[in-house]
């Protein structure tokens, strides 16, 4: 059988065959524009008659190295035939001509293809006919001269600068501000000289034969899925090379044919903030260019109700049946001819995160989609955008509609940046430090040496790269926002400019970043930080809480932290950095003393100074967890940490004895020499302390078999604090977290010296706290011997920041700002280790770990604590591993509750 390139609208059910009755197959095949075109058909919607030529068509043209397949355009000529029969028009016909549009529409809706062509089927003889039959030649000659113009700039690649100084010559020629002063004849004589330009341009008349007009456009469609544009846009939004675009051909209406005649464009619902009302603009008398492109003063397409009262009542109706047919809020384009409404378009609607919370949520309550898919629909960035900076939906409105939106490219890192443009990183850098300017830092792309600048900046743009450039990774790193790969951005480095087609903005001019979207805008826009509290996301994070079946607790340190992770919905503390806590000013002198002396007294003297401040910290947590479960681990970093620098000391003792040589009076002598004495006590100690690989020495459990003291201290803080809090009517579940743990015999030791400390304190205080022993499991050792650790741990916390390193051998702080980067952009690692968990190796070591800790103790609490806690795909892996609960920095919280819930729906076992 011949195969089959061409569809009418009224095929779909072939189509759908032919693709095993797949909707995304279908879409594939004729494009999302021309699938969804074939279904407004099938219901009934009035359509105007068309018909789509395949991707697979496209495909094989340019296979064949431009050249139609066999038979595709005699199927589009029997097409065409067939849309002649239903309209009663014939192409090409001078008495009754039948004009055509010619649009793309690929399988993704993608910038850079070919725009759409109007009015095709024009020229001298088909003018006349138009004439006769609108009795309007003003109309006719606008529209031939359109067809000319867009034939010429988008077919054939004519710029439209010359077309428009014809315009602008005849406006003031006959003195008139607007276009629609002109007349007929000024449109015909701008038809001619349009026709100059295109014959001067490309050396061959214009075409007026209409099939030669079908022709050429039909392969201009083909071949711009292969312009550069396209093919970076591809590249930047990874979207496969090989779909190909589908070609509609259309049915013209027109909405330009007097005031019983509008057009326009609508959204279901509101865009910006989901509200259940259609939201739109509409023109009457105008084509729909006119509404898009700004040229006339829209009106809000409700008002469609007092104008138009009957065709409002049949646009709502169609409307309200699209979306509950698609299920989802449906962006339409409409055009009225003398009464009659024509549906154009209709597409899932683009949307703000807000609007997309509020309509699934709303959707579910209406019953048109359950609460799961709503669940579903929503994604951990939408969430995050709650809680980012984002530009005021009005301030961003008024931007679009002055036509001040510059570009846009892929949002690689959300929130909204608004700064000066600077080229280099060191003028970023200096601009902000010494100037206090905002700033915007701007490349083609970024390197290494670029990091400074992007930290000082308040945002970051380039022209080229992607997902994982350079620029994207250190700015969703640093939490920078971010847009990348825009592709129609020039930058001149020489001149200290860059472009987008005509628009020039120098370095220093104010720019506008939405690394939510990927938008570039012109100047300055209003920012606010989003309700994260928002009504809709509520519930929608409640509905998931009921389908997730990991527990979600949060990293936190001190008491207000813990409140906003309750606030955010945690269940739990799981990681509490009680080192944290000895870097404050009053209590680092206290540490330091600790730390320095070899005296026993003195050390148990400085430990007691510390004792209440530990003891206050954790009632603030227990307080503010009242009810739930708080980890808090024991102290982990290398005690040089709290140490003054070495090579600081270093030379301020140099200095000091300088300073003795040349002293000349007893008391300066005398202090220099007691400020050497000390400085000399200290360096001691920070030379015995100093370790060429800190991370992998003299810390975590390590510190607290060695130096006992300090984390006795600690326990005591919090199993006093527990008690006070149990007197208080709190309820407390304290889980004490030992650090770093690699051989089960660490554990027994620590174990046996706290939970003497913890019981003496319950003892003296004649109170039973309910708490709880366990380790992290950072360390592959321990998770290969997870059966021998459980026998003496109640729980495990995977600290995945330090299993990441250790499991791949390479320090975080080294490869973050060096190769690593460089093995992502390789594809030598497909995503960094450090943000999502590496599932072949390390994720092996925790389900090893699981297993065996589980075997040992059936009841072993599971958990995260490392930063992988946030990260929805690793979220999705501590789903399938089993584990109870993640824990993530509080502003993570709301997206890790979305992802689990995600993980539970998506995962088998539940369907
Ligand atoms: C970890 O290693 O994952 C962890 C949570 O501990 P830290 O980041 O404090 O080393
Ligand atoms: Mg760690």
């Amino acid at each position: 059988m011949e195969k089959k390139w061409v569809y009418l609208f009224g095929e779909l059910d072939q189509a759908l065959r032919y693709v095993q009755n797949e909707w995304e197959r279908v879409r594939g095949l004729l494009g999302g524009k021309g699938a969804n075109l074939a279904e407004m058909n099938r219901l009934g919607l009035p359509v105007p008659p068309g018909f789509t030529v395949t991707t697979e068509a496209c495909n094989s043209y340019l296979a064949l190295g431009m050249k139609f397949p066999e038979s595709m355009w005699e199927q589009e000529m029997a097409a065409l035939a067939s849309v002649e029969q239903k309209t009663g028009k014939k192409f090409g016909d001078p008495k009754n001509p039948l004009l055509l549009s010619c649009r793309s529409g690929a399988k993704f809706s993608m910038p850079g293809m070919m725009d759409t062509v109007l009015n095709i089927g024009l020229n001298e003889e088909t003018v006349q006919g138009m004439i006769e039959a609108t009795s309007d030649p003003r109309f006719v000659y606008d529209s031939y001269r359109r067809l000319i113009q867009m034939f010429g700039s988008v077919v054939m690649g004519v710029p439209d600068e010359p077309f428009q100084e014809v315009i602008t010559e005849f406006r003031n020629k006959k003195n008139v501000k607007s276009d629609a002063e002109l007349t007929a004849e000024d449109w015909k004589s701008i038809g001619e000289r349009f026709k100059d330009i295109f014959r001067r341009y490309n050396r061959i008349d214009f075409p007026t034969d209409p099939y030669e007009q079908l022709r050429l456009a039909t392969e201009a469609v083909f071949k711009s899925w292969n312009g550069k544009r396209a093919i970076d846009y591809r590249n930047a939004a990874r979207i496969p090379h090989d779909l190909g675009t589908a070609v509609n051909i259309q049915t013209m209406v027109f909405g330009n044919m007097g005031n019983d005649s509008a057009t326009g464009v609508a959204m279901t619902r509101n865009a910006t903030t989901g509200e259940k009302k259609i939201e739109g603009d509409y023109l009457i008398n105008a084509q729909g260019e006119d509404v898009v492109a700004g040229i006339r003063i829209t009106e809000p397409v409700e008002n469609m109700s007092q104008t138009m009262p009957d065709t409002w009542r049949q646009f709502v109706g169609i409307t309200q049946e699209l979306e509950n047919h698609n299920r989802n809020m449906q962006d339409v384009e409409f055009t009225v001819e003398r009464g009659k409404l024509w549906m154009l378009q209709t597409r899932d609607g683009k949307r703000t995160a807000q609007a997309a919370v509020r309509i699934a949520v709303e959707m579910a309550e209406e019953g048109l989609i359950s609460r799961e898919e709503a669940v579903m629909r929503i994604t951990p960035e939408q969430v995050d955008f709650f809680l980012h900076p984002q530009f005021n939906p009005e301030s961003k409105k008024a931007a679009r509609t002055e036509g001040r939106i510059l570009a846009s490219g892929l949002n690689v890192s959300p929130g909204a940046a608004v700064g000066v443009v600077a080229f280099d990183a060191d003028l970023a850098q200096s601009w902000v430090k010494k100037e206090g300017k905002k700033v915007i830092m701007v490349r083609p792309e970024t390197k290494p040496d670029d990091v400074h600048g992007m930290l000082a900046a308040e945002g970051i743009l380039t022209s080229r790269g992607g997902r994982t450039s350079h620029a994207a990774l250190v700015a969703r790193q640093f939490g920078k926002p971010a847009v990348v790969g825009v592709a129609s951005l020039e930058i001149d480095m020489n001149q200290r400019l860059m472009t987008v087609g005509s628009q020039i903005i120098n370095e220093g001019d104010w720019i506008s970043i939405d690394g939510t979207t990927g938008e570039v805008f012109l100047g300055k826009l209003e920012t606010m930080v989003p309700d994260i509290t928002d009504l809709w996301l509520m519930k929608l994070l409640t509905w998931a809480d009921g389908f997730r079946r990991l527990g979600v607790w949060a990293n936190a340190d001190y008491p207000h932290d813990a409140k906003r992770a309750r606030e955010y919905g945690a269940n739990g503390i799981g990681l509490c950095r009680t080192e944290h806590m000895f870097f404050e000013p009053e209590r680092l002198p206290f540490v330091q003393k600790m730390i320095i002396t070899n005296q026993p007294t003195e050390r148990r003297e400085a430990l007691e100074a510390l004792l209440p401040f530990q003891r206050d910290d954790f009632l603030g947590l227990f307080r503010a967890m009242h009810g739930l479960p708080v980890i808090i681990r024991l102290i982990d970093p290398p005690l040089h940490e709290f140490l003054p620098n070495y090579e600081t000391l270093m030379t301020a003792l140099t200095d000091n004895k300088i300073r003795l040589i040349h002293a000349r009076n007893l008391k300066e002598i005398d202090d220099l020499l007691h400020k050497i004495e000390e400085d000399e006590h200290v360096l001691i100690r920070v030379e015995t302390l100093r370790e060429a690989n800190p991370m992998l020495g003299l810390r975590g459990v390590r510190l607290g078999i060695m130096m006992p003291e300090l984390t006795q201290m600690q326990v005591r803080a919090i199993f006093e604090a527990a008690c006070q809090c149990i007197k208080d009517g709190v309820e407390v579940h304290p889980e004490v977290m030992i650090p770093l743990t690699c051989h089960v015999n660490e554990l027994i030791a620590q174990r046996e010296a706290l939970e003497t400390v913890a019981k003496e304190v319950m003892a003296e205080q004649g109170i039973k706290v309910d708490y709880k022993f366990g380790t992290m499991i950072e360390v592959p050792r321990a998770a290969l011997t997870a059966d021998e650790i459980a026998e003496y741990a109640q729980f495990f916390s995977f600290g995945t920041n330090d299993l990441t390193q250790t499991t791949f051998g390479i320090s975080r702080d080294d490869a973050e700002k060096g190769f690593l980067i460089d093995y992502i952009q390789r594809g030598i690692l497909q995503e960094n280790p450090f943000e999502t968990i590496d599932e072949k190796g390390m994720a092996k070591l925790m389900k090893i770990a699981v297993e065996l800790g589980r075997k040992t103790r059936p009841d072993l609490e599971v958990g995260i604590c490392g930063e992988h806690g946030g990260d929805p795909k690793s979220i999705a892996i501590c789903h399938k591993l089993g584990l109870n609960y993640v824990s993530c920095s509080p502003f993570r919280v709301p997206i890790a509750r979305l992802s689990a819930a995600q993980a539970a729906l998506r995962d088998p076992k539940n369907l």
